[in-house]
């Protein structure tokens, strides 16, 4: 009943080898956290997972709904229900926020969405995420604050309903209150317990008001640690070291 099953997944990134076996199931509804020091390989398997052709995959699978997604390119994987967050999310002058969203959704249902009932929906998780209503119209992270981007990131999340959303420190460099909304949207998306998450982060803050299934700890390309939420308190606590010198 797995939704994603990476298995023995090894990659490269520009002839050098980032990741070394990695294996990671997770199931529907369920949130699993990454972390790990800087380097360790995190990003790398995100971008792995969406399929971004600067990573290439050396061995193993990604099975995403019981297919092996591995030769997939990008546009199918989040048609699939794929979704990642950027840590920096691109700007988009000429289109706004608005039809960013709906023609992502369009793709991704294959069918065109009635305009009234989209704007009334996207009025719903804007206000979920405090965000002013002109920010619909305005061009996609064009002049953007860091926190509006972010911000922007999750309204996608909200609209899209992915299967599988990977958040890839959606929270660094945000502060405390935007953190907190930003938190109160990942909250909304776990409420339905249909999509799965895999949250990368550093900062524990952000999973404080979430429910966690599992958390990974991913040292030099392995992950050395898996366990419950307890893990993350530890880390936040007492750092990689133990990991990263062995017990
Ligand atoms: P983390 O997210 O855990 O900090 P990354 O996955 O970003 O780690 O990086 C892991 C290693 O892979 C680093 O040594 C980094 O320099 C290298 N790397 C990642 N992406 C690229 C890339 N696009 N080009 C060159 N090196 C990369
Ligand atoms: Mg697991
Ligand atoms: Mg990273």
């Amino acid at each position: 009943n797995n939704l994603l099953e990476v298995k023995d997944l090894s990659v490269n990134v520009e002839e050098q080898q980032i990741l070394r076996g990695i294996n990671l199931n997770i199931g529907k509804g369920e949130t699993h956290v990454l972390m790990g020091p800087n380097g360790a390989g995190k990003s790398t398997l995100g971008y792995t997972i969406m399929g971004n052709p600067k990573y290439s995959v050396t061995g193993g699978e990604i099975i995403f709904n019981g297919k092996n997604i591995v030769d997939e390119e990008v546009n199918v994987r989040a048609k699939d229900g794929i979704f990642l967050s950027f840590q920096n999310p691109i700007e988009i002058p000429g289109i706004s926020l608005s039809n960013f969203i709906r023609s992502a959704l369009e793709q991704r249902n294959g069918k065109r969405i009635r305009l009234w009932e989209f704007k009334k929906e996207l009025k719903k998780a804007m206000e979920v995420l405090d965000m002013d209503e002109s920010y619909a119209e305005r061009d996609l992270n064009v002049g953007f604050s860091g926190g509006e981007k972010k911000k922007a990131e999750i309204l996608q999340l909200l609209m899209l309903k992915p299967s599988l959303a990977i958040l890839d420190e959606t929270d660094s460099g945000l502060d405390v209150d935007a953190v907190r909304t930003v938190s109160k949207g990942v909250c909304e998306y776990q409420k339905d317990k249909e999509g799965s998450l895999l949250i990368i982060t550093h900062n524990t803050k952000i999973l404080e008001s979430l429910h966690v299934d599992y958390t990974h700890v991913l040292v030099d390309g392995k992950i050395v640690t898996t366990g419950g939420a307890e893990l993350v308190e530890e880390i936040n606590n007492n750092g990689f070291d133990r990991f990263v010198k062995g017990e």
